[in-house]
């Protein structure tokens, strides 16, 4: 199949009449069964109707993923909660109006509207409602109910661009809608409101301290993804798997920031000398001081926001690169940054280095 690539502006004050007519096509692809990539403020997603099980399954099959690792339905309105799920408790309600739209998940008890392909089997759904104006009119054009995982194939780093998608997707879908890069650049925070225990089953942009205090009860994250040794499965199925990974052996390195600068530098020394194609991922003060092929670089090591935006794009170039052996510098673990040292760890293997 021939993917076709519809690119639309984001619009502060409405879109021009050309690009509504570019989302009004793409919600027909939708409406007919097929698959559209979309920007969100967080990755790009690859879109299907979420009501029917025939779409969620060739999203299934376009990524090579899973049929048990379910996908998030993505609305475009609070109001639209109420046809795919079940017993709502307040909590919902709280947590969307303060953080919708916006990158937050929630797992709720799942209607009889929603296939159980689309939920990987579970009588539980995930929901969400993105805070990208394309992606909501988009949404809204294709009925209102979009599964959409990440647009990558399954186990490579979630793509942050359209050329990404493509990199992945060409020829495996219908369509992409070029939005251009990402905001935030990692996956939405997912909170479980539907288990026993009210918690985090995957970090993200909203942190446990914004989601304890919109609550007023204490969130914490499903404790099996802290520590990869314990013998608890994550509670969502997509955290079991191997995840994010490029190509090449990424290596993080914990420590004090000076020991971490040497490690890595003798790290390098020794690819090299195997001949290896060498890669870092650091704050912007140490990029110049690393002897590496490719080095990405971000903000200062106490700011995960910037250093989460450019991660599966630097993760992706190091492939485009042929890079073997990527090593990274500890960012932040605090705020944000346990979402980005839970996406380094995934993409690692659950393994590091100290310094
Ligand atoms: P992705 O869309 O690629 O970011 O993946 C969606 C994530 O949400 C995966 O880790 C899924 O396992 C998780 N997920 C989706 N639905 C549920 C659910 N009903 N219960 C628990 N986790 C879920
Ligand atoms: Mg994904």
């Amino acid at each position: 199949m021939d993917t076709k690539v519809y690119k639309i502006e984001h619009a502060k004050d409405g879109f021009a009449p050309a690009d509504l007519e570019k989302i009004k096509e793409c919600g027909e692809i939708i409406k007919r069964g097929g698959l559209v990539a979309f920007p969100t403020e967080t990755v790009y997603g690859l879109g299907g109707d979420a009501l029917n099980g025939s779409s969620s399954g060739k999203i299934y099959a376009a990524k090579g993923r899973p049929s048990d690792n379910p996908l998030i339905v993505h609305i475009c309105d609070i109001a639209s909660l109420e046809k795919i799920t079940e017993d709502i408790p307040e909590y919902a309600y709280v947590l969307a109006e303060k953080f919708w739209p916006g990158p937050l998940t929630m797992i709720l008890k799942a209607s009889d509207a929603v296939p159980r392909k689309t939920t990987g089997g579970l009588d539980t759904v995930a929901v969400r409602m993105p805070d990208d104006d394309i992606a909501l009119a988009f949404i809204k054009a294709s009925g209102g109910y979009i599964a959409a995982p990440s647009a990558n194939l399954s186990g490579k780093p979630s793509p942050t661009s359209a050329g990404y998608v493509l990199e992945d997707m060409d020829g495996r879908i219908d369509a992409v809608i070029d939005g251009g890069e990402n905001v935030i650049g990692l996956e939405s925070t997912i909170i479980d409101l539907a288990g026993d225990k009210i918690q985090v089953l995957r970090p993200g942009f909203i942190t446990n301290e914004m989601l304890s205090d919109a609550l007023g009860i204490s969130v914490e994250t499903d404790p099996a993804l802290l520590d990869p040794s314990c013998s608890e499965r994550p509670k969502a199925p997509g955290m079991r798997y191997r995840h994010y990974a490029p190509k090449g052996d990424v290596i993080p390195v914990k420590g004090d920031p000076d020991k971490v600068f040497g490690h890595i530098s003798e790290g390098l020394a020794e690819a090299g000398r195997k001949g290896l194609k060498t890669g870092v991922i650091c704050c912007a003060e140490n990029a110049a001081k690393y002897d590496a092929d490719v080095v990405r670089h971000a903000g200062s090591l106490d700011d995960a926001e910037a250093a989460a935006h450019i991660f599966y794009t630097a993760l992706r170039d190091m492939d485009d690169e042929e890079v073997n052996v990527i090593f990274v510098e500890n960012f932040t673990e605090e705020g944000f940054g346990e979402a980005l040292w839970n996406r380094l760890l995934k993409s690692a293997g659950s393994k590091w280095e100290e310094a």
